[in-house]
């Protein structure tokens, strides 16, 4: 390894960029490291004493609750939840709760790590960071092309860092390939509402769970996944069918009203079959069809062949089913579809996800108080990495292909166009592929823990020994994506930096610093800029000073988008307005007068929960909807018999969060799920195997073998197992299916075996 890097050294290009290293050589003081601000240390409440208290909101889930943190000299103490916020209503969920602790974690990286030549991760300074940093992944370019990098992001960053990320590597770093665990996530959902409404835009605002009168809950356990939503559900004065839609008897199915448990992955069929039914007795909108949607004859067509024989052979519902489905559907005056990971995460998710869109155009179930089409987001910043990061879209929601799109985003940066690729980069999966062909051979993660949570992840792990030069830039120095990385960048958290995240129902919220980071990490913020000038781009983002002077471009760039933010004049603006929902245009006639007198911006503009699509008028050029639909096709991986059990896999508890970086570093969230790995099965099941509850068990698949702790129980169905996501021995079973048009991974359906084992 040594010898590679003197010869390196060498290189006329390394030279070129080491003289420009050490110009910056002294310049990474504690500045850097610790930068007051309005929103920083010590004028974190601009109005209040250091001794006071802050909101801001929650860093893990996309509910967006926000946290009242109680400050001693200016930094976190404690917190409780806002009892202001038009999200969570005085209301945290165990995660929220347990918020700060997490930063306290003696796992954290507090100081640049590099691999040496003997393998190990050694602390070095953030200058021989950068170094390494610049010159191996410049030295790749040179050796293999620009094609030769990769990076994938986060949802869990604030959106200031992930336009700064995807345009620091796209537009300075010419690095053309970038991808975010949003693909994991909430590309489904993207895509869906993209084709179906010609904008990435989930319709809804929180107060629609108070005001259905039916709530249809497909592939969502709410109640465990996103639990202060549930409690606005528990809000619902209207007495509502709750429909859930599940596989599993879940918490929210038990507490349903009615509970449809179809076989995994017929739920395309499911909702063809009821988009038949409410046709068949006429329980549509005609009005609303003509007027708002394009493409409902042919659709109406097509469901003509998902008949009730049909949807019973392929759910395992009975008839009548069915039609009271159907029926409570027609009977709601007010009805809301909503949908997340089990919808997500499918072999045909994009169309699954339209089909529940389908459903709600065609009884005009959108635009009105308690209605609409709405995908849950999963991660705290999924919306901003959707809307900013630049990885499938161009900031802002605009279109790399585009030339107009192109130049418009060119003018606002300052860039010469030629920076902007004229072609979209590679997807998650794609970039996995391009390493296991020595394609890519340098990879940057940024704050998200891929070797556990990447589907099929023996594979994946197998793959990126190849790469050449692995760079992870995480809050922990311990993930087990850390652990495999050449180069460890260390990150500032939650509650230790200053930015903007945009929650599910499309709410900017304020994330503000209230801790300081330990050691030398520095905010993603501070990392992108010091790469900046280290790679030699730091020119080109000059006017990227602050989290808010990016929020400032952000606004221009959403300028005429969906999206558009334009009428938030600042920080605060957020902070008073108790979170603003996009899009938010500054509509003022006389703009410049309501400007002078924020208050009066405030006072006229801001109300708190709004919805789209109540004009009926959508995004695409004819401004309707539409019906978009296809045939259904096989799971990719079906039992048989060396593998006769259907493995499903989703959240487990809700004090756990994901890959349980953070939540695993909490004494009172860990005493709250079990700490190793379990299996849910059904009791036929077990006693046709002889198995009894807490019993280790071997579970394989065509990609590997695991073993669990078998717990009984009949919330899955016989020929079924459900081991939570959390536990990484998940993902060494699941089956590495995309959906086509989103290319998230299907984590929700595979073919498994079990055996009894003697391990105790
Ligand atoms: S529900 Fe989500 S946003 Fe709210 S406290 Fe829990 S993790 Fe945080």
């Amino acid at each position: 390894m040594k010898k590679a890097i003197a010869k390196l050294l060498q290189h006329p290009l390394v030279k070129k960029a080491d003289s420009f290293v050490r110009k910056w050589d002294g310049e990474l003081t504690q500045d850097l490291v610790l930068q007051p601000g309005r929103f920083g240390l010590g004028k974190v409440p601009a109005r209040l004493d250091p001794d006071d208290a802050t909101n801001m909101v929650c860093g893990f889930c996309a509910t967006g609750c926000s946290l009242t943190i109680h400050l001693k000299d200016g930094q976190a103490i404690n917190l409780s939840p806002a009892t202001n916020y038009p999200v969570n209503l005085g209301m945290a969920c165990p995660k929220g709760w347990e918020a700060l602790t997490p930063l306290r974690s003696p796992d954290r990286a507090t100081t640049p790590y590099l691999r040496t030549a003997g393998g190990h991760l050694e602390p070095v300074d953030w200058h021989t960071a950068l170094q390494n940093f610049t010159l191996r992944f410049k030295a790749i370019q040179e050796k293999y092309g620009n094609e030769a990098i990769a990076w994938l992001g986060t949802g869990q960053i604030c959106t200031e860092e992930l336009a700064f990320l995807g345009a620091l590597a796209k537009f300075g770093m010419s690095i053309p390939h970038g991808d975010g665990n949003t693909r994991q996530c909430m590309a489904t959902a993207a895509m869906a509402y993209k084709q179906s409404f010609g904008f990435d835009a989930p319709p809804y605002t929180y107060k629609d769970f108070e005001e259905s009168d039916v709530l249809v809950f497909v592939g969502s356990n709410l109640c465990i996944a996103h639990p202060i939503m549930w409690q606005r559900v528990c809000q619902n004065k209207h007495r509502p069918e709750v429909i859930v839609v599940d596989p599993r008897k879940t918490e929210t199915a038990m507490a349903a009203t009615q509970h449809y448990a179809i076989r995994p992955k017929s739920d395309l069929i499911l909702l063809y079959g009821l988009a038949n039914r409410l046709i068949a007795n006429g329980w549509i909108d005609r009005d609303y069809i003509d007027r708002h949607t394009s493409g409902f004859e042919a659709f109406a067509d097509f469901v003509a062949q998902f008949t009730a024989n049909v949807v019973i052979d392929a759910t395992g519902l009975r008839p009548e089913q069915l039609e009271k489905f159907a029926k409570t559907i027609h009977c709601g005056s007010r009805v809301s579809f909503w949908w997340t990971m089990g919808v997500n995460q499918g072999h045909e998710a994009t169309r699954t996800a339209q089909a529940i869109i389908n459903l709600a155009l065609m009884t005009g179930n959108i635009g009105r108080p308690g209605t609409g089409a709405n995908s849950i987001t999963g991660q705290c910043n999924a919306m901003g990495s959707r809307l900013f990061s630049n990885t499938t879209n161009l900031l802002g929601g605009h279109d790399f292909l585009n030339a107009e799109d192109r130049a418009k985003i060119a003018r606002i940066l300052g860039i010469d166009v030629n920076r902007i690729p004229n072609q979209n980069g590679l997807a998650y999966d794609q970039i996995v592929e391009a390493i296991a062909n020595d394609k890519i051979k340098g990879l940057w993660v940024v704050a998200t823990n891929s070797s556990h949570s990447w589907i099929n992840q023996t594979k994946f792990n197998e793959i990126v020994k190849k790469l050449d030069f692995l760079v992870v830039q995480d809050m922990y120095f311990n993930t087990e994506t850390a652990q495999r990385a050449h180069l460890i960048l260390p990150a500032a958290g939650w509650g230790e930096k200053v930015g903007t995240f945009i929650n599910s129902e499309r709410r900017i919220g304020l994330v503000k610093k209230v801790a300081r980071a330990p050691g030398l990490a520095l905010s993603d913020f501070n990392i992108f800029k010091l790469v900046a000038h280290y790679w030699g781009c730091g020119k080109i983002f000059e006017k990227w000073s602050s989290p808010e002077s990016v929020f400032q471009i952000l606004k221009e760039l959403s300028r005429g988008q969906p999206c558009e933010i334009t009428g938030i004049r600042d920080y605060q603006m957020i902070d008073e307005a108790g979170g603003i929902q996009w899009p938010f245009l500054d509509t003022s006639s006389g703009a410049s007068a309501q400007k002078d007198d924020p208050a009066q911006v405030l006072a006229v503009s801001v109300e708190p929960e709004r919805r789209l699509f109540e004009d009926g008028l959508f995004y695409h050029p004819d401004k309707k909807a539409k019906f978009l639909f296809e045939s259904p096709r096989d799971v990719p991986e079906p039992t048989d018999k060396k593998y006769p059990f259907v493995l499903l896999t989703g959240r487990g508890a809700s004090s756990q969060w994901h890959t349980q970086t953070r939540t695993g570093k909490s004494a009172v969230l860990k005493k709250l799920y079990p700490e190793h790995p379990y299996v849910q099965m059904n009791p036929l099941d077990a006693e046709f195997l002889g198995i009894e509850t807490n019993q280790k068990v071997l579970i394989a698949s065509r990609r590997g073998q695991v073993t669990a702790t078998v717990f009984i129980t009949n919330t899955v169905q016989a020929g079924q197992l459900f081991i939570p996501m959390h536990y990484s021995v998940a993902n060494e079973l699941t089956f590495p299916g995309f959906d086509p048009y989103s290319r998230q991974p299907a984590y929700k359906a595979c073919a498994v075996s079990v055996q009894k084992t003697n391990i105790p």
